[in-house]
């Protein structure tokens, strides 16, 4: 367990109470000086990470003990003691992981690393005296510096009457996981009830029901169409899948309250239900709104907390936040949706400020969150479907690609994979992108390129695919003449409107 005597170095630089007199009686002298400069070396510093998420994830490997400054303490905070990985949890529901292929052992990893992991819950932060407060343990853990990974909660789970009570909320996703295996199988006559129409409810219902035969599901979506910020054509092969499952959508079909066996929209009608996920997307984690509502740390007003673009907290120095739970302030295209590729890009730049700010210089790492992402859904049938600058895609290879993609990031913090420390020396830290690894070769021709991403059947090679994805996320050249290639064969399908560029 943690040293509960570790303090922040400012407190214990207020804690000497020497006299006067015995200050002016030693401070000319080479003991006093040699004395003091060995105390300052060798003071601890204490780095406290709230949360084992996604974005603190590749910290947990890059400040192992080998790499890191010998004074530099390093905590993880965290109730569960293994971080699920949300980009394979469809596919865990769907039956082609193990719950344990979707984990992270946050143990096994912090004892690699010569962290010490503390199983418990932050329920609250005093910034004055910088610590923080935990559920079970009574004492207060001290910080120099605190990163807060928290994630996010299922929007309106909690304060629409009934959700709490009969729903499963897709958070915390390890219990969303447990309770889907636990209550569903393929014997019984199931009517499942999705809220939510954005990507994690469409994949879910996708999931679920092509993994389980006897399974009716109705999607309830509050708005006008599925997807709204992807084109036509994407939204049309998302809606030929939901078909072929035979899963229903009912858009304006904002839930008022959910009873024992109905969900009652707020238009007055209601769809019965055995069973119901709410999957109404991401509200600020209830830690984050409290420290911004009672304890002052800049937020926006739904409780996110507010960082610069180096993750830094805006009020608050010694905080460091990424992840669901941070709004970063000052992008020119704001703050970057809740995404789970978002969280993971922000771990080297995390690692980065805070090595800055613990070493006393400004944390001068920004964050450049991409502008747009690779989405893959999976949908049954050992296949997925995924958009990408306005292209839809769809077939064994997307799932190929999706899957290469999450086992690559997983493998970083297999226990076999984990590096020999012997071979890191001090001060080499890992802060590459977790993907920098994958080899670059030169893609197809554009217009091989384009007729490839447009092909559904088995015989694509999902490493040529995602390599012309690759580049055309690089090369901006490329990219538009793949797209003027897409765009020429399937002139009328996209909307020139709507292609992400
Ligand atoms: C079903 C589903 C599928 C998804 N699929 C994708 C996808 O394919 N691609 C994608 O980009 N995004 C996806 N997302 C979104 C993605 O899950 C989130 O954006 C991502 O998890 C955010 O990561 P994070 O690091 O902010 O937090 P998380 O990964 O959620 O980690 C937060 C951690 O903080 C811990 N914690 C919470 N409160 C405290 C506290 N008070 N004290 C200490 N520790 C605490 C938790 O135990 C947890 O370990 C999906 C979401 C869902 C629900």
């Amino acid at each position: 367990m943690s040293d509960r005597r570790t303090r922040p170095s400012r407190h214990r630089h207020s804690s000497f109470g020497w006299t006067p007199f015995f200050v002016l009686f030693f401070a000319v002298s080479p003991l006093f000086i040699s004395t003091v400069q060995g105390m300052m070396a060798q003071q601890q510093q204490h780095l406290i990470l709230v949360g084992g998420g996604h974005a603190h994830a590749q910290v947990l490997t890059s400040l192992n003990d080998a790499a890191r400054p010998a004074h530099l303490k390093v905590t993880l905070i965290d109730p569960q003691v293994a971080a699920t990985y949300s980009g394979m949890v469809p596919g865990c529901i769907g039956g082609y992981y193990s719950a344990a292929d979707t984990k992270i052992d946050l143990v096994a990893v912090t004892q690699w690393a010569g962290i010490e992991f503390v199983h418990d819950k932050v329920v609250d932060m005093d910034f004055e005296k910088q610590c923080v407060f935990l559920k079970k343990n009574p004492a207060p853990l001290y910080y120099d510096a605190i990163s807060l990974d928290v994630g996010s909660t299922t929007r309106g789970w909690t304060t629409t009457p009934g959700a709490r009570e009969y729903t499963i909320p897709t958070r915390p996703i390890d219990a969303l996981v447990r309770r889907l295996q636990d209550e569903l199988d393929d014997n019984q006559r199931v009517q499942l009830v999705v809220v939510g129409g954005g990507a994690a409810g469409i994949e879910l219902s996708m999931a679920v029901t092509s993994r389980y035969p006897n399974i009716d599901c109705t999607i309830l979506d509050a708005g006008q169409q599925l997807l709204p910020s992807e084109n036509e054509a994407c939204r049309h092969m998302v809606q030929t899948r939901l078909t072929e499952l035979h899963i229903t959508v009912q858009h304006d079909a904002a839930v008022a309250q959910v009873t024992a066996d109905r969900v009652v929209l707020q238009n007055g009608t209601s769809v019965p239900y055995t069973h119901c996920i709410w999957a109404a997307g991401a509200e600020a984690p209830a830690l984050s709104q409290h420290l911004h509502h009672q304890r002052g740390l800049a937020g926006t007003p739904e409780g996110w907390i507010l960082v610069h673009p180096t993750l830094q907290s805006i009020s608050h120095p010694a905080v460091f936040a990424a992840g669901d739970c941070a709004s970063i302030q000052g992008l020119l295209r704001g703050p970057p949706p809740k995404a789970g590729v978002y969280a993971v890009r922000a771990g080297p730049v995390l690692v980065q400020n805070l090595l800055q700010f613990l070493e006393g210089t400004k944390p001068r790492t920004v964050y450049e969150p991409q502008e747009d992402f690779l989405k893959l859904l999976v949908c049954g049938d050992n296949q997925a479907l995924g958009f990408r600058f306005g292209i839809p895609f769809r077939g064994k290879w997307v799932f190929e690609v999706k899957d290469a993609i999450d086992r690559n990031f997983m493998n970083l913090f297999a226990q076999e994979n984990l590096p020999d420390k012997s071979r890191i020396q001090r001060g080499e830290y890992n802060t590459q992108q977790y993907d920098a690894m994958v080899e670059d070769l030169t893609p197809l021709e554009p217009e091989e390129a384009a007729m490839l991403l447009q092909r559904s059947d088995d015989g694509v090679d999902f490493q040529q695919a995602w390599r012309v994805l690759r580049a055309m996320a690089r090369d901006t050249t490329y990219r538009e003449q793949v797209l003027h290639c897409v765009e020429q064969s399937t002139a009328s399908a996209i909307s020139h409107k709507n292609v992400y560029k």
